[in-house]
């Protein structure tokens, strides 16, 4: 089985400080010693020494010298994949790396593909699918709250409240099952009411979690936002002050600043990606010469709008209509130019919306960390507490969870039909197999081979 064993650079292709080639597989400490030897070409054989130890010496491709390595010797199940796994810390030069993978190689293992190492750890059963995905996330985190929220997966957050889920379920298949092999002992009589008061708490369960993805994608992704206001509302100054720089050109002609910004602005961790800048500034303004429509379609896929009313002119028609198709989207109304003598107030806005009326003067940059906070709060509603808050990030999962809340919902509807046992258990196995695809049981091979080729090499 020599070909099982595999081997890649771990680190980056680049000059840096040291690099790492990886080998995993029941030959990596044969491997090894056909290739590393101690000092003064002393031969030490590491396929003697402890597991969870560090030797110092020299690479050798036969009588050549590679490099001076410092090498980490971890026996299976303790290792990342659970196998066998030997790590070569070398110099990190691009050259001198892949000259000792070449060498590692020759001596006896495969390259690894991209993700083979995980897809090892997942095959091995050290780790289940959402864990193997939290690999791939950490890696990828781009903030704060990214990176919180996949190590939490990484460590079985998601999969502690998935198999908790799965055990009431199959407790309930086990159960009628039980029931309808032995009659005479276990009675099904009343057991409807009961399994439909048992079915609340897994439903409220999976919606919390399906509902925590549009928090899950935000926390990763950041807020696609939207500033939406006639001309001259102050919405290039609005966008300035957010950004913090003059980058966006203001003038007092309407319509006559126009370039293609797209830009992201960090509110402490969280970021909005704001969406059509350029058209805060079309030259055919949004509001008023395209129409509410064109609002409307601006605002279309944004998780967020800012709605910018210039508080220093009375507001018309135009704001009534593009109020009131905001009122169920997540939306925030920004009353500008507080330095000026104001016609609206907040409280004749408020007549119009149910959502929050901030009062700023984009000008003075007041009231602009209250907007911030208001923002922040509307998407995390306080804070994120990832002690025993679980966020789901990923869409697999999320479909799953879909699924099986809809199954949970045939057994409801079966029962509240009359229909017998053995028809909704099937529904309740649905759900459960569901909720298994999640972790990664009996998934299909191309699903778990297409989640690990989205890894980098050596991982
Ligand atoms: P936009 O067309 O909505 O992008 O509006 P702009 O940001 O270009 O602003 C239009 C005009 O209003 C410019 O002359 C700004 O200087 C001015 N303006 C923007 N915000 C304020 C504010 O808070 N107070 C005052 N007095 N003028 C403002």
């Amino acid at each position: 089985m020599k070909m099982n064993t595999i081997a890649a650079i771990a680190t980056a292709m680049s000059s840096s400080g040291i690099g790492i080639v990886r080998i995993s597989g029941e030959e990596s400490f044969q491997i090894i010693d056909r290739v590393f030897k101690g000092k003064g070409k002393r031969v030490k054989k590491l396929s003697d020494e402890k597991s969870h130890t560090i030797h110092y010496g020299f690479i050798y491709d036969g009588e050549e010298l590679i490099d001076e390595v410092l090498v980490l010797l971890m026996r299976g199940p303790g290792s990342y994949t659970g196998e066998d796994t030997v790590e070569i810390d070398c110099h990190g030069g691009v050259l001198v790396t892949k000259r000792i993978l070449e060498t590692v190689l020759k001596y006896g293992a495969r390259p690894a593909e991209p993700g083979e190492f995980t897809k090892r750890a997942f095959l091995s059963g050290r780790i289940d699918l959402t864990q193997a995905e939290a690999v791939i996330d950490v890696i990828n985190a781009k903030n704060q709250y990214a990176l919180k929220s996949s190590v939490s997966q990484l460590e079985g957050a998601v999969s502690k409240r998935v198999r908790a889920l799965r055990d009431t379920i199959i407790y309930h298949i086990a159960f009628i099952e039980s029931a309808l092999d032995d009659p005479e002992h276990i009675s099904l009589d009343g057991y409807q009411e009961s399994l439909l008061h048992a079915m609340e708490p897994l439903k409220e369960e999976l919606k919390r979690l399906i509902k925590s993805s549009e928090n899950g994608r935000v926390l990763s992704e950041g807020i696609e936002t939207v500033i939406l206001g006639k001309p001259n509302a102050g919405k290039s100054s609005l966008l300035n002050v957010l950004v913090g720089e003059e980058r966006a050109i203001v003038t007092d002609i309407a319509g006559t600043t126009r370039d293609t910004l797209k830009e992201q602005i960090m509110l402490e961790d969280l970021s909005l990606n704001m969406i059509d800048t350029a058209g805060i500034r079309d030259t055919e303004d949004v509001v008023e010469k395209i129409g509410v429509e064109k609002a409307r379609q601006a605002a279309e896929g944004a998780d967020l709008i800012i709605y910018v009313v210039d508080g220093s002119c009375p507001l018309d028609e135009n704001d009534d209509e593009i109020l009131s198709f905001i009122d169920d989207r997540k939306a925030v109304i920004v009353l500008n130019k507080s330095d000026l003598s104001m016609v609206v107030t907040p409280d004749l806005i408020s007549k119009r919306t149910s959502h929050k009326v901030i009062t700023i003067s984009a000008r003075n940059r007041s009231g602009i960390e209250e907007l911030e906070h208001e923002i922040k709060t509307m998407f995390y509603e306080g804070e994120i507490d990832f002690n025993d808050q679980v966020y789901i990030t990923n869409v697999r999962q999320k479909n799953a969870l879909e699924e099986a809340l809809k199954s949970l919902g045939m057994v409801e509807q079966s029962i509240n039909d009359g229909m017998a046992e053995d028809f909704y258990s099937i529904d309740l196995m649905d759900a459960y197999e569901q909720l298994g695809i999640i972790l990664g049981e009996s998934v299909e091979d191309d699903l778990v081979n297409e989640i690990f080729s989205k890894f980098c090499m050596g991982k």
